[in-house]
């Protein structure tokens, strides 16, 4: 699908927790996107883009984001400026991180995704639960740092009660700074199963040392705002203004 330049009119905004936003947006056309993907948004008048997973399925000219405003840079103090009936202008739609046919051929899929990283997961279990009827296991572990973070408790209470399929997600406790100290991805899911299972023991003796060398992801590189590598290597992933 070719990338398209969109105007979009806001049509609503509520906080949902603490620091994370549900922006409502109509454009002048019914939109077509899959599950997973994501928008690139101009934030300032300098052309500066940030880009935000759409929360929602396609339902004829609306989508929605779902923004958390922590960061508190260009992005986020533009969402804050912004108002119902205001414009905002997009590139549509972006992203490969949706799901595969081989995927659908599993007889499970696990997502796992922290904070307003639920965004782009929530349409996409929808989307395999309700339109694509797959009937494997679907797991969904969803990780908040604090419990004012939470949102979105009756979705998917809804999901879970109708589809039986979902992990409970459990609430941070007072000893969660036990599990806080996550600098690398091998350490989440030893947190994520100590949790689970309520047994400190796997947090203390899982912790492996890191094999990331931060300098070099898997032969990812950012150049003048672009980001290089990866499967399409030496071909920008973010379309830039710039
Ligand atoms: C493909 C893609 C999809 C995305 N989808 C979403 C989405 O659905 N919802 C959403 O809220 N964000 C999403 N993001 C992140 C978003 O694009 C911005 O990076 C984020 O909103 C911060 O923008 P900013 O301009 O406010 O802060 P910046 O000016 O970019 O950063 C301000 C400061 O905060 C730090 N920072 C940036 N991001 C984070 C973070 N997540 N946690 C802690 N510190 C941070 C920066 O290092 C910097 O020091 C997505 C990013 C990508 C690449």
């Amino acid at each position: 699908m070719a990338v398209k330049r969109l105007t979009g009119k806001l049509i609503d905004i509520g906080l949902l927790a603490r620091n994370t936003y549900l922006l409502k947006i109509e454009f002048e056309e019914e939109v077509e996107f899959i599950p997973g993907q994501f928008v690139s948004m101009k934030v300032n008048d300098e052309g500066l883009r940030r880009s935000y997973s759409i929360a929602s399925l396609p339902k004829g000219k609306e989508i929605e984001l779902l923004v958390d405003i922590a960061p508190m840079g260009v992005g986020s103090k533009y969402i804050l400026s912004l108002k119902k009936g205001d414009f905002m202008e997009f590139l549509c739609f972006l992203g490969k991180f949706t799901i595969d046919e081989e995927s659908l051929m599993k007889d499970k899929i696990l997502f796992v995704g922290t904070g307003a990283g639920i965004a782009p997961l929530k349409p996409m279990i929808e989307d395999l639960l309700n339109n694509k009827k797959y009937t494997g296991r679907v797991n969904l572990i969803w990780g908040m740092r604090h419990e004012d973070d939470l949102y979105w408790q009756e979705e998917f209470k809804d999901i879970q009660d109708r589809f039986g399929t979902f992990l409970a997600i459990r609430w941070p406790t007072d000893d969660f700074y036990l599990y806080d100290d996550i600098s690398i991805l091998q350490d989440i899911f030893p947190a994520v199963f100590s949790y689970l299972f309520e047994d400190k023991s796997i947090i203390e003796n899982c912790k492996v040392e890191g094999a990331t060398n931060s300098y070099n992801t898997s032969g990812v590189y950012v150049l003048n705002g672009i980001i290089y590598g990866g499967i399409d290597d030496h071909e920008p992933l973010f379309l830039s203004d710039n």
